[in-house]
């Protein structure tokens, strides 16, 4: 029996005093807008950090982190509940293996996500990543296949090692932008955003340092290289994605069990061509028939 713990979110207490108070602003504005329950999807590619992002947002250990990609084959969901919110985050394994996305992984993944409605998406990669390539995409396409475009409205960009010096002179703004900016190309591709729809909808990339040496302010709190607290700063990225305006995905039977949800459309083509069949390539056969019928006999008969 996999029964659901929901524990009392004591993480929470773990992080500095000034942390803690943005983070109850932030879960308190979410009541203020009637949402009680947050449920984070957390994917990506194996070694990434997707673990240790989880494990920092909740502020305690809650799922193992591996420097070497040995992890489980199942999605974890961890629960935690505080002043009446819930917090639902939902790590999944890799996506990737032997240089291929593998369907298996993401069908146990659906699975596992049946029945619950996904408010915000976490695609994390690393920061000190200098290269895109067609497997980032394939990844994308893959997230994109299974639960609709729309996830993306919901979607944010995380990067981890954002504790970094900038390789060739390049300032560390300068940096980020580009692999931002490198990374989020490869997703509008992946997810065939276009670019007439991303105006004003763009999605956020945010940085993460989940390294135990990574630096403080005088308040304690974890700091980028810019000097952003960046726990607070992830979780107003998250509670702005809620108050967007877009809708939650739920995952229902139809969404994994169905065709692919971009392209319903599609489904028409078949219509379509029925309709051709009978309405011109009958009506054109007819034609020819009665032709045939008209020229009587045959000449040489
Ligand atoms: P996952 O496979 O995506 O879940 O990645 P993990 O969370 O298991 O992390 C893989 C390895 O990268 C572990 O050794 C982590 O300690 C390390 N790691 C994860 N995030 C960071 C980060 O932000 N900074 C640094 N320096 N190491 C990280
Ligand atoms: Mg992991």
């Amino acid at each position: 029996m996999a029964s659901q713990l929901i524990r009392e979110w004591t993480g929470i207490q773990q992080f500095p005093p000034a942390t803690q108070t943005k983070l109850h602003e932030l879960l308190g504005k979410l009541k203020q807008e009637n949402v009680s329950t947050l449920t984070i999807l957390v994917m990506g590619k194996g070694g990434v950090g997707k673990s240790s992002t989880v494990n920092s947002i909740i502020g305690e250990r809650a799922v193992a982190v591996s420097a070497f990609q040995s992890e489980g084959p199942r999605p974890v969901m961890v629960s935690r509940s505080r002043a009446g919110f819930t917090l639902n985050i939902i790590d999944t394994p890799g996506l990737v293996e032997g240089g291929y996305v593998n369907d298996q992984a993401l069908d146990i993944i659906k699975r596992f996500l049946l029945n619950k409605t996904i408010d915000v998406l976490l695609y994390v990669d690393r920061l000190d990543a200098y290269r895109v390539d067609t497997l980032d995409r394939q990844v994308v396409k893959a997230i994109t296949d299974s639960f609709g475009r729309e996830i993306w409205r919901r979607g944010l960009v995380v990067l981890t090692h954002a504790q970094l010096s900038p390789p060739d002179g390049l300032s560390y703004e300068e940096f980020f932008t580009r692999r931002s900016e490198a990374l989020l190309k490869i997703v509008r591709l992946g997810a065939r955003i276009r670019k007439q729809d991303i105006q004003g909808s763009s999605i956020p990339v945010v940085l993460v340092e989940n390294s135990g040496r990574c630096n403080k302010n005088e308040s304690d709190e974890k700091i980028l290289p810019d000097g952003t607290t960046w726990i607070p700063n992830l979780v107003k990225t998250i509670t702005d994605a809620v108050s967007n305006g877009s809708k939650g995905i739920l995952v229902d039977k139809k969404l994994i069990e169905g065709p692919n949800p971009n392209d319903r459309g599609k489904l028409l083509i078949p219509l379509i061509l029925a309709f051709q069949y009978f309405f011109v390539v009958k009506r054109i056969q007819k034609c020819i028939m009665d032709d045939i019928a008209k020229e009587g006999k045959p000449l040489w008969g």
